[in-house]
């Protein structure tokens, strides 16, 4: 099987698990889940939080406010949407927008930790710090862990099954909604990526 339709298949097979998950309550109150979205042999995954409204009508991550700082913030990079691969922390809406819940994370984090290892991406960007806090975690980079205002635009270099893959933390774009001074960092961090070599 070539690495495409094993990646695709492979994929598939998460979204059936999440479509049917009951592994915490937040699909009581959910519309869709969110899954993942975009290139399956991307060499840049970036990770937000949990879908908004928009995306919990959608099903489809950053596609509101947030979502066109995001398309921005990928135009600074030259990168488009469908080379890299978008997802979430959590698959489902948590109600009013609250925080992910310890619970909600340990639930659902290992069908990202399985998207990652199936596009075994280059470079890792989680963005805002639930993100940034579980990828430093899973990658045994606790000890560089601050919060994000510390470490945006910081790359930091981990080892994986796959060999070494690049972290670099993000703020959330959503900070970048009503404060042009956050997105004017946002895309100074950005530049970052339009800078790496075998990325597009
Ligand atoms: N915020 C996120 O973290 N993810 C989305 O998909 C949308 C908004």
């Amino acid at each position: 099987m070539t690495k495409i339709s094993k990646n695709d298949k492979e994929l598939k097979k998460i979204k059936n698990e999440v479509l049917n998950c009951k592994k915490c309550q937040l699909y009581k109150t959910r519309n869709y889940p969110v899954i993942g979205e975009g290139n399956h042999q991307a060499k840049v995954i970036l990770v937000g939080e949990s879908p908004g409204a928009n995306e919990d009508k959608t099903g489809r991550p950053f596609c509101g406010a947030a979502g066109k700082i995001l398309d921005e913030l990928l135009e600074t990079a030259d990168l488009k949407r469908e080379k890299v691969y978008i997802t979430n922390i959590l698959k489902d809406r948590p109600p009013n927008n609250r925080d992910p819940q310890p619970e909600e994370i340990k639930a659902c984090t290992p069908y990202l930790e399985r998207q990652i290892e199936i596009i075994s991406p280059e470079v890792i960007c989680p963005l805002g710090n639930f993100a940034t806090r579980f990828i430093l975690k899973k990658y045994d980079l606790e000890e560089q862990l601050k919060g994000i205002s510390k470490i945006h635009g910081k790359v930091f270099i981990a080892k994986d099954l796959f060999g070494s893959v690049k972290i670099i933390p993000f703020y959330h774009p959503a900070a970048a909604v009503y404060n042009i001074n956050m997105k004017e960092v946002l895309k100074k961090d950005f530049e970052i990526l339009r800078k790496l070599k075998n990325i597009k």
